[in-house]
């Protein structure tokens, strides 16, 4: 596996090699993370990771210091799982003048959900997915970019960046990966105390129960779907959660949907100091 830090090295060693399956990351990886570049691996293109945990996507009062950086681990896990060419940018390499040249996401589909409650989020995530696909994708015939389902809202963000700047790149979703118990995995978990690592399954046992109330719910959805995500809310706050949201969407643009749509159910809480969120497509 090469291991390069900047961008003009990257793209000396990607540039004999083809096409890129790309799988962005922050580091601190686990089963999810790997099953994205088995993915990769399996596209027959030229496996290609970055560990890079972008400040420009926490806000002030958030985890970024404190976000987990576990370099030797991440660099085995990454080898072993087939990855050719690993991108480790220091924050110069991506940043070397403050980035004021931006991404700005449709609010219409960044300003809900995690954009509600983590304002400018997804203006930091474009950002440095942008700034990762042209250090990655320039001087290549275009590629594969692998995100993770478990970030439903950012796969559909990245998604229409890519479609509305014509990128020479497919964007490939790979499904939520799970504990035996069905929390999702999260490098946040970590945080987790153990017996908080016990009570955080409840919130996709919630998103499962949430799901299954609106299929109940069926026709008469548009009318009782508040009622039911409020009900949602109240039961995991009653369980010590603080809750962001628990809601039901189209997934065609996480509006509002109409009965028998393509649903998803999508939720974000607070178990002591640590933000989880989830999602389960119904
Ligand atoms: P992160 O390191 O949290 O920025 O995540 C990097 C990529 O891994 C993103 O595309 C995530 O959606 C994806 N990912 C994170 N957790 C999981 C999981 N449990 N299953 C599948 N993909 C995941």
């Amino acid at each position: 596996m090469h291991i390069v830090h900047s961008i003009s090295d990257l793209r000396a060693v990607l540039g004999p090699l083809g096409r890129p399956a790309f799988v962005p990351t922050m580091g601190n990886l686990h089963d999810g993370h790997i099953a994205l570049m088995h993915r990769a691996v399996q596209l027959g293109e030229v496996p290609v990771a970055s560990i890079f945990v972008n400040r420009l996507q926490f806000l002030p009062h958030e985890d970024f210091d404190s976000y987990p950086r576990t370099w030797d681990a991440d660099c085995e896990r990454l080898a072993a799982a087939g990855c050719q060419v690993l991108f480790a940018p220091r924050e110069h390499d991506l940043y070397p003048e403050p980035q004021t040249f931006k991404v700005q996401p449709d609010p219409q589909l960044a300003d809900l959900l995690e954009g509600e409650f983590r304002p400018g989020f997804f203006t930091g995530v474009c950002t440095v997915v942008m700034k990762l696909f042209s250090a990655v994708f320039a001087g290549t015939p275009g590629g594969t970019a692998i995100f993770g389902q478990k970030d439903y809202q950012q796969l559909m963000v990245v998604r229409r960046m890519v479609q509305q700047f014509a990128l020479p790149i497919e964007v490939v979703a790979a499904p939520t990966e799970r504990a035996a118990d069905g929390l999702a995995l999260s490098s946040r978990n970590g945080y987790l105390s153990e017996l908080e690592r016990l009570e955080a399954v409840q919130l996709s046992r919630a998103l499962r129960a949430l799901g299954e109330a609106v299929r109940a719910a069926g026709d008469a959805l548009p009318a009782e779907r508040e009622a039911l995500e409020q009900a949602a809310r109240v039961r995991l706050d009653a369980r010590g959660w603080q809750t962001d949201y628990m809601s039901v969407r189209r997934r065609s643009d996480l509006l509002a949907p109409q009965a028998g749509e393509p649903m998803v159910v999508l939720g974000a809480a607070r178990l002591g100091a640590t933000r989880l969120i989830d999602n389960l497509e119904i």
